[in-house]
């Protein structure tokens, strides 16, 4: 496969959607972001990097950390995570809460921000020293470390984050909170606040890919079978609303978050990383996702 000819072509082909959408705007770092970056890098199970565009410069990771944080939690609780949160589509807005509500507290899924909220507060719970090992873990997964919490970006999203923090004591309310909310609102904007580049990305996700070795990193050991079920719930779960569409476009488990970059993993061959800030209304970006379509349609690889 040539994958370098065919990153080359999807960066032609996605020209016509480079000034669709745009940046997220409520948190307010996020808009200092130059909009016209794109960088996609792809490392396979076989050894080999491929990237193009701006692949060195590190951007806000956002919810492609619920994936991380649900690896770490999932490693140490087990299949005891299952009574605080689901493994369902919710089919709403990453941030929303109304379903919350109607459901007593407990999130449909780990990849919406109720769900991460409640993984937060576990590894809180759990970890003695949950900063310091999230960052070892992230380190250790993309062999890099100098990853680093960006302050900056997660006191500019506690000062807007009003949403959250309704979501985050709504969670409390019915007992699906068992620290202080204000301490699970920083631990949660902190792990969203993470700066990585493409190919840091496309590396931290490859051992997601892998069915053959053991996934092991930084304290956090999951095994082939729990790695397989991370895999289902980002298939049905990475999009929020739009999982349906990405899954039919793309077909990859993946995550979005809203700094515009876009995880995948093709299982038994390939991890990939794509990063365009400019986001359609669902808060994915757009040439992300119409790069990764590109992608799977021509390497006529996919889940499917
Ligand atoms: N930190 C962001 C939030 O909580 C993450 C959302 C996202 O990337 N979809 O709103």
């Amino acid at each position: 496969m040539d994958y370098n000819q065919i990153l080359q072509e999807i960066y032609e082909e996605i020209q016509p959607y480079a000034s669709m959408g745009a940046p997220a705007s409520y948190i307010p770092e996020l808009q200092k972001v130059n909009p016209d970056h794109y960088g996609i890098c792809l490392h396979t199970l076989k050894g080999k990097e491929y990237a193009m565009g701006d692949c060195d410069e590190r951007f806000s990771i956002q919810s492609i950390s619920k994936v991380l944080v649900l690896a770490m939690g999932f490693s140490r609780l087990g299949n005891q995570l299952w009574k605080r949160i689901g493994v369902e589509p919710s089919g709403n807005a990453f941030n929303s809460i109304f379903q919350l509500e109607m459901e007593k507290g407990i999130p449909r899924n780990p990849l919406i921000n109720a769900g991460a909220l409640v993984m937060t507060d576990i590894l809180i719970s759990t970890l003695s020293h949950p900063e310091e090992e999230y960052l070892t873990f992230v380190r250790e997964l993309c062999g890099c470390d100098d990853i680093q919490y960006n302050e900056h970006m997660a006191t500019s999203e506690r000062e807007t984050g009003f949403l959250n923090a309704a979501i985050v004591n709504m969670l409390k309310y019915h007992g699906n909170i068992k620290n202080d909310v204000e301490e699970v609102l920083r631990f949660y904007f902190l792990q969203c606040s993470i700066g990585m580049n493409c190919r840091e990305l496309s590396r931290a996700f490859l051992p997601f890919a892998d069915h053959t070795h053991p996934f092991s990193f930084g304290g956090t050991t999951l095994t082939t079978s729990q790695v397989k079920r991370i895999n289902a719930i980002m298939q049905t779960c990475g999009f929020y609303d739009e999982a349906g569409e990405f899954s039919y476009l793309v077909g990859l488990p993946g995550k979005s978050g809203v700094g515009g970059g876009i995880a995948a993993v093709c299982p038994r061959k390939y991890a990939v990383a794509v990063w365009s800030p400019r986001l359609n209304a669902k808060g994915n970006s757009v040439m992300g996702m119409k790069a990764l379509e590109l992608l799977t349609t021509k390497t006529a690889i996919s889940i499917f």
